[in-house]
């Protein structure tokens, strides 16, 4: 499956987030790595939208859509900054 980087999740997130979340900066749980969402790696339909840590590929958040709901997980984050 081909990954994109970060700010190819921007029109998804935007679903969910009234600001731009590719431009916070997140904590990766896994490896402690800082970055904004942006730089990270993604997954369009892996199902659902997976964005994973640029340094250690560790799941950081999975948003799935259905018919009437979205659910989204941001376990992997320690933290997500929003300016
Ligand atoms: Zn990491």
């Amino acid at each position: 499956m081909e990954a994109l980087d970060g700010n190819g999740a921007a029109g998804k997130l935007s679903e969910v987030f009234a600001v731009d979340v590719t431009s916070a900066r997140g904590r990766c749980d896994s490896c402690g790595n800082v970055a904004q969402l942006g730089e990270a790696v993604v997954y369009m339909n892996a199902p659902g939208l997976v964005i994973r840590c640029r340094a250690c590929e560790g799941v950081l958040l999975v948003l799935v859509s259905g018919d009437r709901m979205r659910r989204l997980t941001v376990r992997g984050m320690s933290w997500l900054e929003l300016a």
